[in-house]
This record gives C-alpha cells, sequence and structure tokens, in this order.
C-alpha cells in the first residue's frame, strides 16, 4: 500500500487524481498530510466520507512506532523508533527556544566503521526508506508542539546519508515541503560520488564533512573509508562544491586525546581547508567505554587551545559539547535497540 508520507504535494496530487471529482481535492489531501500532520484519513473532515474510505483502501499514512523516549537534563530528547520489519533507529530532538534541531537517521547502523563511532561498531544495517526518514521528522515535529516555529534538520544520526542517495533524495523532496534546503544539513564521512550527487541537485541542502584529522595516514587509521576516498581528492571535491550565497561548508572534527588534539594539528587543518567558504565543527569526542575503551575526550583546556588557533588563524569555529550526552543521545552514540542474542 502506497504510504502518502514520503509523497510530494504534487506526487499526491497525480496519484490521487483516478479518484476524486475535483482537482482541488488532491491539494486538500496533501495539506493534511504535509501541513497538518495527519496521522488518519478520517480526520480529513473537509473531505466527502466516500473518498476518505477510498484513501483509506489504497493508502496508508504510516509512521514509525515510538518505542522509547529519553529525555536528557539539557532539554533534548531521544527517540527510539522501530519500522515495520523490526529494525530500530534513533533520532535526537534539540529545542532550543522557537527552534528545534533535528538529528536524523539515514541508516539502520554503518558499515563505513570508524573506528570512535558506536554505530560504526555495530556494523552495516539496512538503508532507511524514504518512508522511514521522513517518518522520523514526523514523529519528532509532533511531540514539539506548536510554538516551535522553526526546525532545522540535521543527517547526523545513525548511518552514512551519501550511501543512501535514492532514498535520501526524495525524503529532502518531501521535507522540503515543510524545511527549506538551507535548514537541512547532509553529514558525510566524505563519499566523493556522492558529494559530486549532491552538487548536481537542483535544489541542494548544505554539506557537512567529517574530516576528523589534518592527514592521509591518521584519517586512515580512524576512518577507514579514506583509503577508497583518499583525502586529497575530498578536499578537491570540496573545494569545487557549489555554494548558494551565504552558504559554508562544515567540517566537523571529533577531538580525540593526544591522537589529533595538538595545536600543530589545528594549525595543519587550518592549511588543508584554506580558502574553502567553510566553519570548523570542532567535537571533544564521546567516550565509550564498551566499543573503544582507548580512546579518549581530550581536558577543556585542550579544546580551547586547538579552536584558539584555528580561530587565530582566521576560521570561524564552534565546539559542539554534545547535548543529550546523559541518555546517550550525543554524536557517536546512537544505535538503536540491538535484537537480543
Ligand atoms: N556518517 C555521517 C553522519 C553521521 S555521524 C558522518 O560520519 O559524517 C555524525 C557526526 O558524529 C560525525 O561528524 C562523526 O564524526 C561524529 N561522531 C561519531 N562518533 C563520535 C563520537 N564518539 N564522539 C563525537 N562525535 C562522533
Ligand atoms: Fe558511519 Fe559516520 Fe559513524 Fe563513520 S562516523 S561509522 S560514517 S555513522
Amino acid at each position: 500500500m502506497t504510504n502518502l508520507i514520503a509523497k510530494t504535494s504534487t506526487e499526491i496530487e497525480d496519484l490521487l487524481q483516478p479518484l476524486v471529482d475535483h482537482g482541488y481535492r488532491g491539494r486538500q489531501v496533501a495539506n493534511w498530510v504535509h501541513q497538518r500532520g495527519a496521522q488518519e484519513f478520517d480526520e480529513m473532515d473537509n473531505l466527502p466520507k466516500s473518498l476518505r474510505a477510498a484513501l483509506e483502501r489504497e493508502f496508508s499514512l504510516r509512521e514509525p512506532e515510538i518505542l522509547e523516549i529519553c529525555e536528557s537534563g539539557d532539554g533534548s530528547a531521544k527517540f527510539l523508533l522501530r519500522f515495520e520489519d523490526g529494525v530500530t533507529v534513533e533520532s535526537v530532538s534539540m529545542p532550543e527556544g522557537a527552534k528545534a534541531t533535528f538529528c536524523l537517521s539515514s541508516q539502520a547502523g554503518c558499515a563505513v566503521g570508524c573506528t570512535f563511532c558506536v554505530t560504526g561498531a555495530m556494523g552495516s544495517g539496512r538503508n532507511l526508506s524514504a518512508c522511514e526518514i521522513v517518518g522520523q521528522y514526523r514523529r519528532l515535529r509532533r511531540a514539539l508542539g506548536e510554538e516551535t516555529e522553526r526546525v532545522n534538520i540535521v543527517f547526523m544520526g545513525m548511518g552514512e546519508p551519501l550511501l543512501n542517495t535514492i532514498h535520501l533524495e526524495q525524503a529532502l523532496s518531501v521535507l522540503y515541503e515543510r524545511v527549506s534546503p538551507k535548514r537541512i544539513t547532509v553529514s558525510t564521512v566524505g563519499i566523493i560520488p556522492g558529494i559530486e550527487w549532491l552538487a548536481a541537485l537542483a535544489r541542494r541542502p548544505k554539506l557537512a564533512v567529517s574530516l576528523n584529522a589534518p592527514d592521509q595516514e591518521r584519517r586512515e587509521a580512524i576512518m577507514p573509508i579514506t583509503r577508497k576516498y583518499p583525502l586529497e581528492e575530498l578536499i578537491r571535491t570540496i573545494r569545487n562544491f557549489p555554494l548558494e550565497r551565504g552558504r559554508r561548508i562544515t567540517f566537523e572534527y571529533v577531538l580525540i586525546k593526544d591522537f589529533n588534539d595538538a595545536v600543530s594539528d589545528a594549525s595543519a587543518v587550518a592549511k588543508l581547508i584554506h580558502g574553502v567558504p567553510s566553519k570548523v565543527n570542532v567535537i571533544p569526542l564521546n567516550e565509550d567505554a564498551d566499543h573503544f575503551p582507548e580512546l579518549h575526550q581530550p581536558s577543556a583546556e585542550t579544546v580551547d587551545a586547538f579552536a584558539r588557533t584555528l580561530r587565530d588563524l582566521g576560521h570561524v569555529v564552534t565546539v559542539r559539547w554534545s547535548k543529550g550526552a546523559d541518555v546517550a543521545a550525543a554524536c557517536g552514540q546512537l544505535k538503536g535497540r540491538q535484537p537480543a542474542r
């Protein structure tokens, strides 16, 4: 049964054509689905009963089931969501005044296997469908209430979005009904063909690239995919990425104690990305004693010195002490619920 939550308004109008007597009915349904976030066809009280019954027979509005919501002391909330086949993912909502940021997942696991990431340690999981991606947005949006005026979306949850471009593309088209492309960021480990795909889209979200090390050798050590997509080629691809006016590339840099946190590393990063309109998000590592006990978070002084060096060299830097760490909702900590073994 076709699920309308992952269809754009135009697609909904086309799909409904054979069922309706008036052209405006399709628009009414699309408005219910996307603007009003309807969960049931029965809610659509400006439609004839017969049409609601026909919709019910042919289409669904199914969303992932909420298994659990963990609220963090800092206001963020981690949602554990289950899809039809039992697969689970996590998504994080971070409200801040009239705004909120949603951190969504693109895959249930990740085959890329970065050594500092809990999702990577789970191993590969399947791609999420457009319904499953949009479903996360809908669940989180409804939980917020109407007072939140603006939502930003970052694909920084579980998985590598640029290894799931087919479903990501459809999900983006649908998300654009509610959220402007300039408020959506796709974060990648550095999949070069994926970045080129993104560059060719007519309506592009923002690009974030997880840099995490200043040279090929160290990047390979923590991000094995660097062997396939070398750092130099990655930087060249980023330099060619088309940027709308006012936009910048975000570089994420996970700071790992005594590995990539020296002041000289900050200078090397500055040199590497010199001239790219960008900002750097420095993320002190979120530790995980089970999956990578040997990796540690640097001290606040080391983090400050790293950020200061980059700033002194002319870069825009924000330090992201992760939100939701107390409920394991922070960067690199998402894992869904593992099936019992
Ligand atoms: N696969 C994509 C998006 C998901 S990971 C990517 O790698 O970019 C989102 C961000 O979390 C990445 O910048 C990643 O480097 C960071 N991250 C992963 N594990 C982390 C950890 N243990 N502590 C802090 N950040 C982490
Ligand atoms: Fe996958 Fe990103 Fe984690 Fe690497 S950091 S394992 S690419 S989710």
